[in-house]
């Protein structure tokens, strides 16, 4: 079965062993994310040729995924690991503050009490905890218990409305993507980036470590923040595709606005030819639980139905009960709301306009496929951006993209309805048009008589400039 939505998994200590990582791509994920906020450079680089060992087990190229941990800003710890906080009792939190007790607690980001005002919302743990600041006098931010419950060690801090200044690369996030070119992770997500500059940065630094590899990763921007709200189209262009970060968005925005921002944030990214990933909480009770909840199978559905390149896990695979039941359940789900005519076709690219000759033969092929009834569509791609066109339009047959190039492989493993194969590398046309064609057959995927649609690039064997076309039957050559 052609599945065309992808998975991505993050893997954690449920999920690091090599069976267990045979049986979750087996089941399924596309891509690993490995969780830059958890664990060591080297558990990173362990797991990493853990993956690709497995991927190889499986005959399936899989892409890697670093997601660095970024300024998330945490309180200190606690005297005995946990408080609890009582609704309007008070409480500070002081950028001084060493060991915390009931009264109070440390600040890992220290100009945190610079950024605050009177009035302020500060979310704790995901919003679990709220405190309304009083006021702030020097490093101390006094604050009044709104909701409150368990507070233990290092919990994360948001403010409603975000706008905090902390910078979007910490020295840790620029050694963790030195660790990540070490393995040459095929995209590297960057955790709350504020501005396009942000993204530049990161690629420039990601592209200059990759250099000794000759390898430049795909940039994802974790958008989770409520600034980068109203820049989301700068930081599209400067980045190959974003992640719909729900998890520290929802605490910023408000839990609400977030499926709204989700539907504009994929539509804006699929027009803009980037990449989607929606995220967080998808199966949470998964962790704990074999099936998931009817709430949680509507999540990932719709997230399909808005056209989304994956959907993600995240505890439920790194460190819950259920990580290859996660993944098999999260498949079944994508197939069936692939079937929906609300993703069947966007005609939407009748109307798309655009300049580049590859561009247009790209599109050509989804205009050909679609009135031929074609079997695929299959691009003969270097770079993959051909199959990346393709790919950001909804059409109901599978797009196939034939490449010699590995790293292609494996970052088309996150695009939408594209599976990819290895195909050798040659400059004569008939020969490769051949190879293609016995390529598929050998997979399975088409039978004689079938037809396709296949673009390619002449002169053959040179990176962009796909600019032909043709309708091909198998068994033709
Ligand atoms: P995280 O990012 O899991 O690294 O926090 C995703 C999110 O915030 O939703
Ligand atoms: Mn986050």
């Amino acid at each position: 079965m052609h599945r065309a939505t992808k998975i991505v998994a993050t893997i954690g200590p449920a999920s690091s062993d090599p069976e267990m990582l045979v049986r979750m791509i087996a089941a399924g994920v596309d891509v690993v994310r490995l969780n830059f906020s958890h664990g060591k450079a080297q558990d990173h680089i362990d797991r990493a040729n853990l993956v690709r060992q497995a991927a190889a087990a499986c005959g399936r190229e899989v892409a890697i995924m670093a997601d660095l941990q970024g300024p998330k800003i945490r309180i200190g710890k606690f005297e005995n690991g946990k408080i609890n906080l009582e609704r309007d009792s008070k409480f500070i939190l002081d950028a001084n503050c060493e060991l915390g007790n009931n009264a109070q607690v440390g600040l890992d980001y220290k100009d945190l009490p610079r950024d605050i005002r009177a009035g302020d919302v500060l979310l704790l743990n995901d919003g679990l905890i709220v405190l309304v600041v009083d006021h702030v006098s020097g490093s101390a931010i006094h604050t009044t218990v709104r909701i409150g419950g368990e507070l233990s060690n290092n919990k994360g801090i948001n403010r409603l409305g975000g706008g905090l200044s902390a910078p979007a690369l910490t020295a840790k996030d620029m050694e963790d993507i030195k660790t990540a070119m070490s393995f040459q992770a095929d995209y590297i997500a960057v955790s709350f980036p504020k501005s396009a500059t942000d993204m530049m940065m990161a690629r420039q630094l990601a592209n200059i470590a990759g250099e000794a590899h000759k390898h430049k990763p795909q940039m994802i921007a974790k958008i989770e923040r409520a600034e980068a709200i109203p820049l989301l189209q700068e930081i599209l262009d400067a980045s190959d595709g974003i992640m719909v970060a729900r998890g520290d968005l929802a605490v910023e925005v408000g839990n609400a606005a977030v499926p709204a921002l989700q539907k504009r944030m994929i539509k804006m990214a699929r027009a803009s030819n980037k990449l989607t990933i929606t995220a967080t909480q998808m199966m949470e009770s998964m962790i704990v639980n074999a099936v998931p909840t009817r709430a949680e199978v509507s999540d990932v559905a719709n997230a399909v139905l808005d056209g989304t390149d994956a959907v993600m896990t995240s505890a439920e695979t790194a460190s819950g009960k259920y990580p290859v039941e996660t993944v098999e359940a999260m498949a079944a789900i994508c197939l069936e709301a692939e079937k929906s005519d609300v993703v069947k076709l966007d005609a939407d690219f009748l109307q798309a306009t655009f300049t580049r000759i590859d561009q247009s033969i790209a599109y050509g092929a989804l205009f050909t496929a679609y009135h031929l009834r074609v079997k695929a569509i299959v691009a003969l791609t270097e770079s993959g951006s051909t199959a990346l066109w393709m790919s950001r339009h909804n059409i109901d047959m599978p797009i196939y993209a034939l490449t010699p190039i590995l790293g292609t492989q494996r970052k088309a493993a996150l695009f939408r309805n594209v599976r990819t194969f290895e195909l050798a590398h040659s400059i004569d046309r008939e020969a490769v048009l051949k190879a293609a064609q016995d390529l598929l057959l050998a997979k399975g995927v088409v039978q004689k008589g079938d037809m396709i649609v296949v673009t390619w690039g002449e002169p053959m064997g040179q990176v962009g400039g796909t600019n032909a076309l043709k309708i091909m039957k198998i068994g033709e050559y």
